[in-house]
Parts: structure tokens; C-alpha cells; sequence
């Protein structure tokens, strides 16, 4: 892929490339480099009232197009994502700094998946019907809600982008999209797949720009009556509060804090291999992280020195260099935000056991946002350091010597999003999973997908699910006929 291609990209809306109504555009940086490379528009509400136009032209042929022309379009766009995995994997990296070969082995690989799981689930959506005894038969009609709205985060740009874009047109919307203004160029490229798909112009509009210019015309625009978002809990609150009260259908996948519990009688190889994942991946910014780590107290000792001397060798580094585990983080205000974190700890009397520091690599990425896998111990439960979301490479370690210790240390968590529980024990396994306060439980094992399953959080961590039936539920207004007999 050539960058200089890409040096203006352009919103697509009724299947057209066009610029923003505004003209501005902001500056698209390299995370790795510091040096900007790029041009996104910054769409504001003309251009999503132009998208609305589009999607409200093509919504009255989508809707009813056949399941098999659905499947067949939605299919190709999961066999061209594969085909040009190269090209958005180089994109993906380019944009979010996280090394090019986890990009290619899971960010652009998922995002084929997600559309090629709901290609194949719109075959098989059906829905309840309720007999009455003799007297009436009740069949409930799952129908496409209309446009809806899909706003989606940085951290895993074309996965989360695509988790949500795909089930909403296999379920026969319209959908106005928005991928994260830090990381826009694998949506960008994926519009242009999705032409050479042949997805009937309009059916999915691609806007690019802000939260606060472009993001908050989405969620306030009248017409379209559902919004899918994924991203920061403050955000959230904010598009709540305004499509609330507009009877919005919403589903928020917000933040979170995740505990891994460890007990002593845990596979230890496993679990050490795991947990340097669970809490170092992407440089620790996927929500799904555990970046709170609860040991029980026999074996903490042996857990500290061992995880140290595992973290001390996760190489950061160019993201483009195959031998690099971690990239750099995704932006300066990022990074500014995460090493402030690492200061509060300080201040709050952590001891940082390793890492804390900000690495500057030589060469093309001297000018990067690159910080060192930190470790944390001797923070109390409640502090800022362990109830905020950081979202970066960093953990606490805290320890717990009973079973109703570890909960209560897990559940001292405004966020409810994710759990991975360490034990041999099955009965144990399934007690804590029973009581944890999270929407998704590992047992001994982390970031295990099967699309099928139900995806979110509680608390703080959101409202609703994804994945399966539920996201072609979520996408679908359900309508009950009573035919009496
Ligand atoms: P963010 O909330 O700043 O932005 C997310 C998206 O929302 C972006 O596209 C942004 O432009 C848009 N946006 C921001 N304010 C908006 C507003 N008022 N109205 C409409 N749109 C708005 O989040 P981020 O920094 O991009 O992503 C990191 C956050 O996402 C973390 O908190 C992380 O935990 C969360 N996240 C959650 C999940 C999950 O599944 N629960 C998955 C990934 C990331």
C-alpha cells in the first residue's frame, strides 16, 4: 500500500466518495512515528443529513431484498477483507501503532469473520411464535428498524467497526457509520470494498470526523433510530442522555477494569503465558485487558518474580518489526494520559515493580509514543489507580487469601465488562464465575471468541449485548401478531 494514496480521505455516502461539507480536515498521525501522514475530514451535520438522504433512498429495496442476495454481498465483502489483508493490516498499524503482525493474525482476520458469521446467521434468524391453547396462535415478525447509527472506538478499529456494520445490514438497515477519528483508514478502506462488493450505494454511508462535531449529529440526528456504540463510559453518559429521551433503541459497550483472579491451584504455565497476554495485548488497550491482578497469597511471591521477569521481555518497539510484542501506544494525548496515570500511582503509593517509563526507540520511531509494560503493587482497592480505567500497559497487583476475598476485591469496581478466573478447581470456577460482577467470564483462559456468545458489560461497562441472536435482535423491532383462532 502506498500512504501517499491515502493523503485526503473522503466520506462515502451514497456510494460516492465525497468531502466534507465543511472542507476542514485534521490531521491523521502515526503513532509510531509522531509524523502525520494523512488528511480526515471533519464531517459535521450536513454531511450526516446528506448520509440520512442516502440511507433513506436505499432502505426501501434493502429491507426486502432476499436473505440469499444479502448473504451474497455481505460474503463478498468478508472475501475481499481477506483478499486485501495485507493492505488493511498496514493501515490498521499505520493508524493505531499496534504491531503489523498482530494486525494481520487478528484485527483485519476477525473483521472478515464478523461479516461472514452474520452473512450466515441472517440465513438462519427466525423468530418465537406463541399458541394460545385453542384460541390464538402468536407469531412475532423481526423487522429491519430503519437507519441506524454505528460509532465505533480506536483500539481494534476495523474489528469493533465491522462487529457492529455487519449484523445491522445482514438484519436489512440502512446504517450511518463512524469509525474512530484516530484510526479512520481501514473504514475508509473497507468503503471501497464494500463498492467492489456490490452493496447497493447507500445502504452503508461512512462519515469521518470527531465525536463532538460528527459523532453527536449521528446520535441526535430524528431519523435514525438506533445507536450501536462502542468506546469511553464518559461518552456513553453523553450519547445516552441525548438519545434517551429520543426513545433511541441504544446498545454501549463502555469501559473497563478487568480483574484476573489467580488462585494457587491455577495450570501455572498456562496462566503465566495468559496473564503477560491478558494484560500487556495491544498495549494494553482493549477492553477486555485485565489490568487488575488478584493473587491469592501462597503463591504471590512466585507470581511477582515470574511475571516480572516474563514482562522484562516483551520487546517495544517499531510496530512494522516482526520481533517488536509491543507497538506504540495510539496517540500523544494517549500516551500524555497514560504516563500521568503511572504518576498517580506514584503519588498514590504504588511501587512500580517494573516499567514506568516512556521508551524511545531508534531510528523511524525516535519521535513515537512508546511506554514500557508497567507493573504496580501496593495500592489499596479502592484507590483512583485501581477503580479508573487507564487503558494502556499498565496493572496492579493485589493480593486476596480466600475465595470471598478475591470477589469482594473483584466486585470493588464501578465497570462490569470482563473476569478471567485462574483454577483447577471446577466447582471453585464456577462458585466465582457465578458471583464476579462482569458480563463475560474467562475460566482459565482469555479472549476465547465465539461469536455466538453474548457480549457486554454491566455497570459501568455498558448497557446491552452483542454478538448472535442478540446484535440481530438489537438491530431488529420486534412485532407480535395475535391471530385468533
Ligand atoms: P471515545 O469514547 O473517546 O470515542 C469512541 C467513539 O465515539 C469515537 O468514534 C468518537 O469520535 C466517538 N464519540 C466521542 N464522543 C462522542 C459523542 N459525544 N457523541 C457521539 N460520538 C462520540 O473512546 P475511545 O478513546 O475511542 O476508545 C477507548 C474506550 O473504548 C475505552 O474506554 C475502552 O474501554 C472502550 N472500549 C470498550 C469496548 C467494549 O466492548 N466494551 C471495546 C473497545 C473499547
Amino acid at each position: 500500500m502506498n500512504l501517499s494514496n491515502y493523503q485526503y480521505i473522503q466520506n462515502y455516502i451514497g456510494g460516492e466518495f465525497t468531502e466534507p461539507a465543511s472542507k476542514l480536515y485534521f490531521d491523521n498521525i502515526n503513532p509510531a512515528t509522531g509524523e502525520v501522514f494523512g488528511q480526515i475530514p471533519n464531517s459535521n451535520a450536513e454531511d450526516v443529513q446528506k448520509a440520512v438522504d442516502a440511507a433513506q433512498k436505499a432502505l426501501p429495496a434493502w429491507r426486502v431484498t432476499s436473505t440469499e442476495k444479502r448473504f451474497a454481498v455481505l460474503n463478498r465483502i468478508a472475501e475481499l477483507i481477506d483478499q486485501h489483508l495485507d493492505e488493511l493490516a498496514l493501515a490498521e498499524t499505520t493508524d493505531n501503532g499496534k504491531p503489523l503482525w498482530l494486525s494481520k493474525k487478528v484485527d483485519i482476520p476477525r473483521a472478515s469473520s464478523n461479516f461472514r458469521f452474520f452473512a450466515t446467521a441472517l440465513m438462519h434468524f427466525a423468530s418465537e411464535s406463541h399458541q394460545m391453547e385453542d384460541k390464538a396462535i402468536n407469531y412475532t415478525l423481526r423487522q429491519p428498524i430503519g437507519i441506524v447509527g454505528c460509532i465505533s472506538p480506536w483500539n481494534l478499529p476495523l474489528y469493533l467497526f465491522t462487529w457492529k456494520i455487519a449484523p445491522a445490514l445482514a438484519a436489512g438497515n440502512c446504517v450511518i457509520a463512524k469509525p474512530s477519528e484516530v484510526t479512520p483508514l481501514s473504514a475508509y478502506l473497507l468503503s471501497k470494498i464494500c463498492k467492489e462488493a456490490g452493496l447497493p450505494d447507500g445502504v452503508l454511508n461512512i462519515l469521518h470526523g470527531d465525536g463532538p462535531s460528527c459523532g453527536s449529529a449521528i446520535v441526535a440526528h430524528p431519523d435514525i433510530k438506533a445507536i450501536s456504540f462502542t468506546g469511553s463510559t464518559r461518552a456513553g453518559q453523553q450519547i445516552a442522555s441525548v438519545a434517551a429521551p429520543m426513545f433511541k433503541k441504544l446498545s454501549l459497550e463502555l469501559g473497563g477494569k478487568n480483574p484476573a483472579i489467580i488462585f494457587a491451584d491455577c495450570d501455572w504455565e498456562k496462566m503465566m503465558r495468559t496473564v503477560v497476554q491478558s494484560s500487556f495485548a495491544n498495549q494494553g488497550q482493549i477492553c477486555l485487558c485485565g489490568s487488575r491482578i488478584l493473587v491469592e497469597k501462597s503463591i504471590y511471591e512466585k507470581f511477582k518474580s515470574e511475571f516480572i521477569a516474563r514482562v522484562s521481555k516483551l520487546r517495544v518497539g517499531d510496530p512494522m518489526d516482526e520481533n517488536s510484542k509491543q507497538g506504540a501506544v495510539v496517540s500523544k494525548v494517549h500516551f500524555d494520559k497514560v504516563m500521568s496515570c503511572i504518576e498517580l500511582a506514584k503519588s498514590e503509593g504504588g511501587k512500580i515493580l517494573i516499567g514506568g517509563q516512556a521508551v524511545k526507540p531508534e531510528g523511524r520511531c525516535a519521535q513515537g509514543y512508546f511506554i514500557e509494560p508497567t507493573v504496580i503493587e501496593g495500592l489499596a482497592p479502592g484507590c483512583k489507580t485501581n477503580m479508573e480505567e487507564i487503558f494502556g500497559p499498565v496493572v496492579t497487583l493485589q493480593v486476596f487469601e480466600t475465595e470471598a476475598e478475591a470477589l469482594a476485591l473483584a466486585n470493588c469496581s464501578n465497570y462490569g465488562l470482563a473476569a478471567t478466573v485462574w483454577t483447577q478447581d471446577i466447582s471453585k470456577a464456577n462458585r466465582v464465575a457465578m458471583q464476579v460482577h462482569t458480563g463475560i467470564v474467562w475460566v482459565n483462559c482469555w479472549l476465547l471468541r465465539d461469536l455466538r456468545t453474548p457480549f457486554g458489560g454491566m455497570k459501568n461497562s455498558g448497557v446491552g449485548r452483542e454478538g448472535g441472536w442478540d446484535a440481530m435482535r438489537f438491530f431488529t423491532e420486534a412485532k407480535n401478531v395475535c391471530v385468533e383462532i
